[in-house]
């Protein structure tokens, strides 16, 4: 079965800066990914890069900072009061998630003060060109209810409480 909108992948993925080389991600040894084509729940250039393919396929594509993450923006380092943070590892380098009006985010830890946290906005991934090795594990058609909830369950896929 071919990888297009309204069915349902499940992949294992590599994931490189494709200008050092260093492996920034991987799923192995833990449960594939799973996720509903054509919906928008992963980067754009890796989605574009899945259509077609089909169960057993191995690819690898190389995605820019427009199609992933976006590009960096300098001057985006704000401070913020440390009870904003979920996360208590709040050390310089540490990646942590903030809670925001606009729901979590991912930030990075630049300075930690007694009560204030200088943290850079900008998604750890922002500005890299990214190399993904992936392995597609199935495809299958969605369920009526994951296309109505736009997202894949089941293994690896959103869970509900
Ligand atoms: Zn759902």
């Amino acid at each position: 079965m071919k990888i297009e909108k309204d069915r349902v992948v499940r992949f294992h993925y590599a994931l490189f800066d494709a200008d050092t080389g260093a492996e920034l991600e991987s799923s192995r040894g833990r449960d594939a990914l799973a996720f509903l084509a054509g919906r928008g729940g992963i980067i754009p250039g890796l989605e574009a890069a899945f259509e077609g393919k089909e169960a057993g396929a191995s690819f690898e594509t190389t995605v820019a900072p427009e199609q992933a993450y976006g590009p960096r923006h300098e001057n985006a380092v704000q401070r913020i009061p440390k009870k904003h943070f979920t996360h208590s590892r709040l050390v310089p380098g540490a990646t942590v998630m903030l809670r925001t009006d606009q729901g979590p985010r991912v930030v990075v830890v630049k300075k930690v003060g007694m009560s204030v946290v200088d943290v850079d906005l900008n998604h750890p991934m922002a500005g890299k060109n990214l190399r993904f090795a992936v392995d597609v594990v199935d495809v299958r058609e969605a369920t009526a209810e994951e296309i109505s909830h736009g997202h894949a369950h089941g293994d690896g896929g959103h869970k509900h409480d």
